[in-house]
């Protein structure tokens, strides 16, 4: 049961029963308060983001949907650090254990080092276009955040495990015949199970994908959300970014950006 290795804290921190209790009582997991961001272009200020309001809950299904352009990827880009708001929060829920009460963390204020830190340990990000290294196999693209992340030392220290860590992995995605290929003898669905398998090797806790399937055509769009949806299953919080109704109806809740704003809508409300 390669599967299982995903199970392993703090990947997967939701036991049964509260993956029961949330259907009725969900638990925040990242929310952003008054969310403004606002670009410039030739001395003009144009309002991306104008006070978005939204949350994700924790092992959840979020589809984020929109007209191109309407600020999709702005948001993503807020929720996982990889850009800062020019007004409102980011927040981050941690669980509630026996010792700890539920609380909520600011982070999108964080000094740099420790942003770039909590970035890499809780988030995982997929892109329409994947976003692989073409000099690196599979395996060393999977594993690049690991090297990324450690210091040479470190990483030399603890190759095997990771090494291991990876082949698990995409064994998970359904990659292990592919381990020593280059992105440029893959084909658009392999190359998209490659980097989801490098979004999972520091085991986050939310994955954060930005029109995953965009590139591919409807079936091999529809395996890849049938991974993802998979994962989402093992306890992987996701939110992801999709102009296609079919895919956004797959998911537990729909937000769409619209004007600066989210609106929530219900599943299966989005056509
Ligand atoms: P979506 O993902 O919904 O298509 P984006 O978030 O990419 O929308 O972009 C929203 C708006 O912000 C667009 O008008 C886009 O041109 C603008 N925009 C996005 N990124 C930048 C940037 N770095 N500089 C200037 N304008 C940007
Ligand atoms: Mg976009």
């Amino acid at each position: 049961m390669v599967g299982l290795v995903l199970l392993d804290p703090p990947y997967f921190k939701v036991d049964l029963p509260i993956m029961t209790d949330r259907l009725t009582f969900p638990l925040p997991h990242l929310s952003t308060v008054a969310l403004e961001r606002t670009y410039l272009k030739a001395q003009v200020r144009i309002p991306v983001l104008r006070g978005v309001e939204m949350t994700v809950n924790r092992g959840e299904f979020l589809a984020i949907v929109g007209q191109s352009g309407s600020g999709k990827s702005t948001l993503l880009h807020l929720m996982g650090l990889l850009d800062q708001p020019n007004i409102g929060e980011v927040r981050l829920h941690v669980e509630p254990t026996e010792d700890h009460p539920a609380e909520s963390l600011r982070i999108d204020n964080l000094p740099p080092a420790t942003r770039d830190a909590l970035r890499n340990r809780v988030f995982g990000f997929i892109f329409q276009a994947y976003h692989l290294l073409p000099e690196l196999t599979v395996l060393e693209n999977v594993q690049s955040p690991l090297m990324i992340r450690e210091s040479v030392l470190g990483y030399w220290k603890n190759r095997r495990e990771y090494r291991d860590r990876a082949c698990e992995i995409i064994d998970r995605v359904g990659l292990s015949h592919r381990l020593k290929h280059r992105p440029s003898e893959l084909s658009g669905g392999e190359m998209q199970r490659a980097a989801i398998a490098r979004s999972l090797i520091s085991r986050p806790e939310i994955l954060l994908a930005d029109e995953p399937t965009g590139n591919l055509d409807a079936q091999t769009g529809r395996d890849i959300m049938a991974l993802l949806k998979s994962l989402n299953d093992e306890g992987l919080t996701i939110a992801m970014v999709t102009h296609d109704d079919n895919l956004a109806n797959q998911a537990d809740r729909i937000i769409r950006l619209a004007n600066g704003r989210s609106v929530d809508l219900a599943n299966g409300a989005a056509a």
